[in-house]
């Protein structure tokens, strides 16, 4: 079987996470989204880890470059010889040369970058919605998933409340922050002709069943 190698793009809330689940469940990959890489190589005490740690505990961004590294080291291992799924890396032009550069090393080539698409307004609509028990942190959405009285946790009874990072401002401003970084990767991908886009406002398992179909097809390309 040819390799899956794969990078998820898209706006917070598209999904990514729902969808990397399946994708792991269908074709057995790996999935490395960036933060947990580094809490990971932190958390192993691994050589690249202990530099990480240094600059978190200085409450310091982890430089690109060891950001990179950590990555490469994961893309390289036995358990991604078969594929993997990359998700908040490549997050700049710089990385996605990083990660190009290392493959071409390893002679391997991404299979495909999967952008989960969603206009603006969806993404508020999916966020500002979502409302979170101050006992528990149990989770709720105003129109997906609501609870039975309105304001109060269903298991519980605690209060629910909206957090912060849910409120439609600070959403604007993180895809604000999304779109600047994303585009110039989008371009990038659609330039090398491996970007492949999916409406992340259709329901997830039309996303994944369309996901699926698409992938199946470049496996066949690949084969012939
Ligand atoms: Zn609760």
């Amino acid at each position: 079987m040819p390799e899956l190698n794969l990078i998820l793009l898209g706006p917070p809330g598209a999904g990514k996470g729902t969808q990397a689940e399946r994708l792991v469940d269908d074709f057995d990959l790996p999935y490395y989204a960036t933060g947990d890489i580094l809490r990971a190589a932190v958390k192993g005490e691994t050589e690249l880890g202990k530099q990480a740690k240094e600059y978190m505990d200085r409450g310091d961004l982890v430089p690109d470059e060891l950001i990179c590294q950590v990555i490469m080291e994961r893309v390289d291992s036995s358990e991604a010889a078969d594929g993997f799924i990359l998700d908040g890396f490549p997050r700049t032009r710089g990385q996605a040369d990083v990660l190009e550069n290392g493959m071409d090393r390893l002679g391997r080539r991404l299979t495909a970058a999967l952008l989960l698409d969603a206009s603006d307004e969806e993404v508020i609509r999916r966020l500002s919605g979502r409302r979170i028990c101050v006992k528990n942190g149990h989770l709720y959405h105003v129109d997906f998933d609501p609870p039975k009285r309105e304001g109060v946790c269903d298991q519980d009874g605690s209060r629910l409340i909206q957090r912060d990072d849910d409120k439609p401002e600070t959403i604007r401003r993180r895809l604000e922050v999304y779109h600047q970084e994303t585009s110039p990767l989008v371009d990038y991908y659609e330039e090398k002709s491996i970007l492949r886009r999916f409406d992340a406002a259709r329901p997830p398992g039309e996303v994944h069943d369309h996901i699926r179909a698409t992938l199946a097809t470049l496996r066949l390309e690949d084969e012939l």
